[in-house]
């Protein structure tokens, strides 16, 4: 049993807030991102889980066993730190086997486990440098090798990859995913790439300033943010500020600052007469050069620019009341190409109006 429970857990370094009230539930085998800016208290996270250090308050439970005061060495986790942490003056082999060593393991099953280990990783032929010898790649598997050979029952990832090249990076998440899956381990992940934590994470907790806004499988926080700072976070979005006019069965109704009406799916819980924040996915959206005959949201805009972007195009449009907007489409879409300073219409289902809860300022 391996699941990992924060509940209510709070931790202040002096005066900074550091884990908010942080509630977590992590599976038993599930690969869990918490994703979050430089600041909002991954790391902490992770030291509180680990046992570095002590929450103030609220509780910790590791395969369902309160971990109140117990010491790091017993709560059976791997870490691998930001900075990878490897002892410069051993080998690689000695490295790995520094903490089965530390658990006087008989040595000839160091050997072998150390050696399987080392296969698992791709690292063999390599166990008698020492880290300085080593690419930036290779080190992140000495500290992924180290973490897992005392076969930990949950594995918990600082950043490992943000030192790596673009390509590299690209590479190890695929295989991390593939070793994770092999072993089953609980793993938790922090990293602040929303692109690295989307692809990997079978579920995603977002954080800031210390508390976890939102937690879901990734497309799941992706498509249904409930946040501006999740739905900017993850992506891009077009945020659009108004009032709810009308509800029936069939919409909610929003009519817009600048004065235009967006439709919403019925189902929300924000009442007519409130003012509201809503996003929209780039992606969501569909352009015409013609008005089009539609019951769904149309607005009217300028093109601005286009960018290239391979595949797709990324168009930015002016409104009439100066607000901009971002539109990605695939290549090829319009018979004729849309090109800048054309009047445009943009239109999107209802399914794609997402209300969010943040607050909105008067205007
Ligand atoms: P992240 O890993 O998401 O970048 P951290 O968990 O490292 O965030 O930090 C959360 C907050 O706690 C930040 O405001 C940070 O400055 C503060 N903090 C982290 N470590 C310490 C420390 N040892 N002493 C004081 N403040 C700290
Ligand atoms: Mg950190």
């Amino acid at each position: 049993m391996s699941e990992v429970q924060l509940e209510n857990v709070c931790f202040r370094y002096g005066d900074v807030v550091a884990a908010d009230n942080v509630c977590l539930h992590v599976k038993e085998g599930e690969f869990f991102a918490v994703l979050g800016p430089s600041g909002s208290g991954k790391t902490t996270v992770l030291r509180l889980i680990a046992g570095f250090i002590e929450p103030d308050s609220g509780a910790i439970m590791i395969g369902g066993q309160p971990m109140h005061n117990v010491p790091p060495f017993a709560r059976h986790i791997g870490f691998v730190f930001q900075n990878y942490a490897l002892f410069p003056h051993l080998t690689v082999a000695q490295n790995v086997a520094f903490g089965l060593e530390s658990r006087r393991v008989p040595r000839d099953e160091i050997t072998r486990r150390v050696r399987d280990i080392l296969a698992m990783v791709q690292l063999q032929g390599l166990e008698n440098r020492r880290p300085s010898e080593l690419s930036g790649g290779q080190q992140q598997r000495v500290a992924l090798a180290r973490a897992l050979v005392t076969q930990p029952r949950v594995l918990l990832l600082d950043e490992p990859l943000a030192a790596l090249d673009k390509k590299l990076r690209t590479q190890m998440q695929v295989e991390l995913r593939q070793l994770q899956q092999r072993l089953g381990i609980t793993t938790i992940f922090v990293t602040h790439d929303q692109e690295e934590a989307m692809t990997l994470a079978d579920r995603i907790a977002v954080m800031r300033d210390g508390r976890v806004i939102q937690v879901g499988p990734p497309r799941e926080v992706y498509e249904h943010p409930i946040t501006y700072f999740v739905s900017d976070f993850l992506g891009q979005s077009n945020v659009i500020v108004g009032q709810v006019v009308e509800k029936d069965d069939r919409h909610t109704v929003i009519r817009a600052r600048s004065g235009d009406l967006i439709y919403a799916l019925p189902e929300t819980d924000r009442a007519v007469g409130e003012e509201v924040m809503i996003a929209v996915r780039p992606e969501k959206i569909r352009l015409h050069a013609e008005r089009p005959e539609t019951t769904a949201t149309v607005l009217d805009g300028e093109i601005e620019h286009i960018a290239y972007m391979g595949t797709s195009l990324s168009y930015h449009l002016r409104r009439p009341n100066g607000d901009q907007m971002i539109v990605f489409e695939q290549s090829g879409l319009h018979p004729k190409p849309l090109r800048v300073g054309q009047r445009v219409y943009l239109t999107w289902e209802p399914v794609h109006t997402l209300i969010l809860q943040d607050e909105v300022e008067a205007s």
